[in-house]
Parts: structure tokens; sequence; C-alpha cells
């Protein structure tokens, strides 16, 4: 979403789920090759863009723990777009974060992400999709899904993506515990090739493809769970806790240690935040539904 005031531009950075996680092996060169479908949901950080006349990039953030500095993937990103498009005035970019870091929501790719959105506009670079994503996958490997949005089945190293139709509405409950995961851990102490258990991906995606959110839901499987719920068990307890409470079903996102369950019912959503917050499970709990649908708010 682009909201445009002049010289200023405002876009919305929304957080990314895994339906389903399946790793496929390890490649050669270390990255490992994956198999997910992706879904944007009703959480997001806000970016304000603001053209300068002055070369140079300056990023703004409201979180103390999250400096503007070179290693802030928006940062990366302005840098690789002002170079390869020999753009001459300065950007300052602002962050409002709200998606919990470190998370398995891809916060940091999706703001990557927005910069590539929001510079398009503000500098009229005329950039298509395809090309701010052969741009972007240099930051992250989530980072052309994120460009995209939506609903997605993401494949290689997750540059290739196909677009599906919009997953069944519904009502999401996000948890995540008082932990940080990193992702290199998760993936290093992942044991690819050892791996029995495979989500079936092909009938997730033919069950959002007929708009059947129950078969969706019992296809919900992450193959990273065996590590970071080795790690912190508090997650299956999260899990447990959804599920026993109207969840259709419940799984970590990404690589953890967020929690999402799946609600028909907002009511039953929502009364299962209540009790989530009481028993003091998780740190961050929103009820949410996918980005851009009714369900969003
Ligand atoms: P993923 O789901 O892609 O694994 P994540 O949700 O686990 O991502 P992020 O919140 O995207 O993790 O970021 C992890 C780390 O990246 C942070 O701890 C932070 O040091 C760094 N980082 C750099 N830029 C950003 C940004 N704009 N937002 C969040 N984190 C950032």
């Amino acid at each position: 979403m682009v909201e445009d005031k002049g010289n200023t531009i405002i876009r919305k950075a929304y957080a990314k789920i895994n339906l389903a996680l399946d790793v496929i092996r390890r490649r050669e060169d270390g990255y490992h090759e994956v198999r997910m479908i992706m879904q944007t949901i009703g959480l997001y950080d806000v970016l304000t863009f603001t053209m300068c006349k002055s070369s140079g990039i300056t990023v703004l953030t409201d979180k103390e723990e999250l400096p503007g500095d070179e290693s802030n993937l928006i940062y990366k990103a302005a840098k690789l777009i002002i170079e390869k498009y020999a753009v001459q005035q300065g950007v300052r970019i602002e962050l409002q974060k709200n998606i919990p870091m470190a998370a398995g929501m891809a916060g940091g790719s999706t703001d990557a992400a927005a910069v590539f959105h929001g510079m398009n506009e503000l500098f009229g670079l005329g950039m298509s999709e395809d090309e701010m994503c052969a741009l972007g996958v240099k930051i992250g490997a989530d980072v052309p899904y994120c460009i995209q949005g939506g609903t997605a089945l993401s494949e290689g190293i997750g540059e290739i993506l196909t677009r599906l139709s919009d997953a069944p509405a519904c009502y999401v409950l996000i948890a995540k515990p008082d932990i940080d995961v990193s992702t290199k851990y998760v993936y290093e102490n992942l044991h690819a090739d050892s791996l029995t258990d495979h989500p079936n991906v092909d009938g997730m995606k033919a069950a959002i493809e007929g708009g059947d959110l129950h078969r969706m839901a019992e296809y919900m499987e992450n193959v990273l769970e065996t590590v970071t719920i080795k790690a912190y068990p508090v997650i299956e307890e999260i899990k447990d806790f959804m599920k026993s409470r109207g969840a259709l079903n419940a799984l970590m996102s990404g690589s953890g240690p967020t929690v999402f369950g799946i609600f028909e019912k907002e009511e039953e959503a929502r009364k299962t935040y209540d009790e989530l917050k009481e028993a003091g499970l998780a740190k961050n709990i929103f009820v949410t539904g996918w980005a851009g649908m009714p369900t969003e708010k």
C-alpha cells in the first residue's frame, strides 16, 4: 500500500507465516533448498520514505535494539538500489517496528521488500516486480517473496515463486514466546538429509486452490520444528494450548519461535488470545487474518 504526500511515501511491510515448510536438501554452497507455502498476515511495520536533496541514506528506527546503520536490511536495500540506478538524491527512511524480531515472521526481509516498492515509487525508477525480486534476493532469500506478498509456493532457496490463489479466509492467532531464535542456529542444527517426515506441500497447495480451510489446516507442517522445539519446548505447549481451544491446527512459523493457530471463529481466536495472555506463555500476541482480507484488522 502506498500513500503519496509529494516527497514522502508511506508503506506497510507485512509479516509472513509459513503454512508449510519443507527442506529438501543442503546444497553444496551451504544454502538449503526449500519448499514452502508462504502467506502474508495483517501484522506490519510502517516505513516512511522522504526524498532528500543531498545524497546519502538515513535510516531511523523506533527500537533501540535495532540500529539504522549499515547492518539494517533497510539500509542495505536502499544502498543497492541507489548504486544500481545511480540515484542522485538521498533518502531518509523512518521505521515503525511492530513485527517482533528474530521471530520467524521475516520482519527484516519484509522491511527490505518495502524499500524496493517505496523507493521505486519515490524516485520513479520503473522497476518491474521481477527486477525488484532479482535485486532483492541479494539481501535475503525471503525478500523476493516479501516483494510479491499474498499466498505463494516458494522453492529453490526461496527465490522461485509461484503465486497461488488466496488462502481461504480465517482468523489467525499469533503468539511469540519470550525467546529470540537465530535462523542460522536452526538451519545449522537441521539434519536435512536424515529427515524422514516431510510436509505434503502439494496437498496443501491443492487444498488452498480448492478453498478448503480444513484440509489446508490438516497439511500444516514445518520440518524446522524438529530443531527449535527440542531447544524450546514452550513452542509445543503454545501449539497444544491453541489446539485444545478450537484452533483447526497450530504450527511454528519459519525457524520460530512464533506459533500461529488457525481459527474459523473470531470469538474463539479472541478468547484464546485472552487465555494465552493470562497463562503467560507468550510475550507478543495478536489476532489477525491474511493481509488485505477483511479478517486482517
Ligand atoms: P526470518 O523469518 O526471515 O528468519 P526473523 O523473523 O527470524 O526472520 P528478523 O526479525 O527478520 O528475523 O531479523 C533477524 C535479525 O536481523 C535481527 O535480530 C536484526 O539483528 C537483523 N535486522 C536487520 N535489519 C532488520 C530490520 N529492518 N528488521 C528486523 N531485523 C533486522
